[in-house]
């Protein structure tokens, strides 16, 4: 038994064949620049990689290229069992806390929520729409907000006239939540406790904390889009609102050009010149002052959330790195920790330096709260979730 999952952006698509039991990625693909000259068709299976180099259309023509992919170089989508495409949606609103069976009700309100989520949920949707017709089996939704959408009301509402943000919808959403929600599960599990007070920090590209009280989360840094919270690859995270007046009273720019710096043009690629940590560090290891600062406010940031929600919930049994940085970069945890050492929270440093794709303690035995590496894997827990729904 299997399930394809999705991820349709704006011009790409990408997609994992999973068996949500053993947790295993069958097969794996990618279509890029949909639309363009240079389109470009990726799938891994058994060991080998297949390659196409031609004009693709639209998602449509991507997605049976995909299945002539599967025919062809295999696993033959039949033999695998496929019970159901699961999707990966941006935006839920307020309709969503939960993964759902799409039908055209489901669908209507995905398209509802686009001026929420404007480059995301119409390229989700063009994903869903050709596998609607394209596939025999249950077409299900997994929200990025669904794990927030119950988020208690006093973190989940701005300080903002409350007409205003009722008619724009404007409250935190949050963002991750598939993430959020595997990775907090797991430790519950691993802790064989769902009363864990948790804090998860998914640093990715993307960046976001979320605080986790008894398997519910409580806050999260993500706020009306995944621009707010920490700082990010190309993203600012939190800064002072009225910097989008400045700019534009003073710098003259335009919404469009303010928005592209905040999203774009900030975060480590502002600070330091290069969004990939791997980079950062290398810089900063050379002596490069802008990077030192970079990685200076990327911690203080951590620290910041770190602080704000052990307080929110009243206390922290859990902290946990997960995604590309989280995972990976033994230097940025190392730095985040020791400045913990004072709440009596400390790291085993040989643990710490150790690479391995297995969920682990990094923390030493008398740490009074347990630092955990779990990495994420949305594409499972996106089947899961289908599997649970039929
Ligand atoms: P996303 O899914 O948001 O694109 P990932 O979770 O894959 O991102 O994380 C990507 C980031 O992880 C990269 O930009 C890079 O900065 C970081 N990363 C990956 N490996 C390492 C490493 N060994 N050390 C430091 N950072 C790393």
């Amino acid at each position: 038994m299997t399930v394809l999952v999705i991820n349709s952006g704006s011009s790409s698509i990408k997609y994992q064949l999973v068996d949500p039991s053993s947790g295993e990625s069958i097969a794996v693909g990618l279509v890029e620049r949909i639309g363009e000259s240079t389109s470009h068709l990726e799938h891994e299976y058994d060991g080998e990689t297949y390659e196409l180099h031609e004009r693709i259309a639209d998602h449509g023509e991507g997605l049976r290229l995909v299945i002539d992919m599967f025919n062809e170089h295999g696993p033959n989508l039949e033999e695998a069992g496929v019970q159901a495409v699961g999707h990966r949606v941006v935006q839920g609103g307020k309709y969503f806390d939960k993964a759902v069976i799409i039908d055209d009700d489901v669908q209507a309100r995905i398209e509802e929520l686009a001026p929420l989520a404007p480059l995301h949920n119409p390229a989700n949707l063009k994903g869903i729409e050709v596998a609607r017709e394209l596939f025999d089996v249950p077409n299900v939704a997994v929200f990025d907000t669904a794990f927030f959408q119950a988020l208690p009301r006093e973190s989940a509402t701005y300080a903002l006239d409350r007409e205003v943000a009722e008619k724009y919808q404007i409250r935190r959403y949050g963002a991750h939540g598939t993430s959020h929600m595997f990775v907090s599960q797991k430790v519950s599990e691993l802790e064989g406790r769902d009363d864990l007070k948790q804090i998860v920090m998914h640093l990715g590209n993307g960046a976001s904390v979320s605080a986790v009280k008894e398997g519910k989360a409580v806050d999260t840094s993500m706020g009306l889009t995944p621009l707010e919270g920490l700082m990010m690859g190309t993203r600012t995270g939190d800064i002072d609102p009225a910097a989008v007046f400045h700019l534009a009273r003073v710098g003259g720019m335009s919404i469009d050009e303010i928005d592209t710096l905040f999203n774009k043009k900030s975060g480590l690629k502002g600070l330091a010149g290069d969004n990939d940590m791997r980079a950062v560090n290398q810089l900063a290891a050379d002596g490069d002052d802008n990077a030192l600062e970079a990685l200076e406010v990327y911690v203080h940031r951590l620290l910041h959330y770190i602080g704000a929600y052990s307080a929110v919930m009243g206390g922290l049994d859990v902290l946990t790195f997960t995604a590309g940085v989280g995972e990976n970069d033994n230097l940025t945890r190392a730095a985040v920790i020791k400045r913990l050492e004072p709440f009596g929270i400390k790291l085993d440093e040989e643990k710490n330096a150790q690479r391995s794709k297995e969920p682990r303690v990094i923390s030493t035995e008398d740490s009074t709260v347990k630092v955990m590496i779990v990495p994420t894997n949305e594409e499972l827990s996106i089947a899961q979730q289908a599997v649970a729904l039929l």
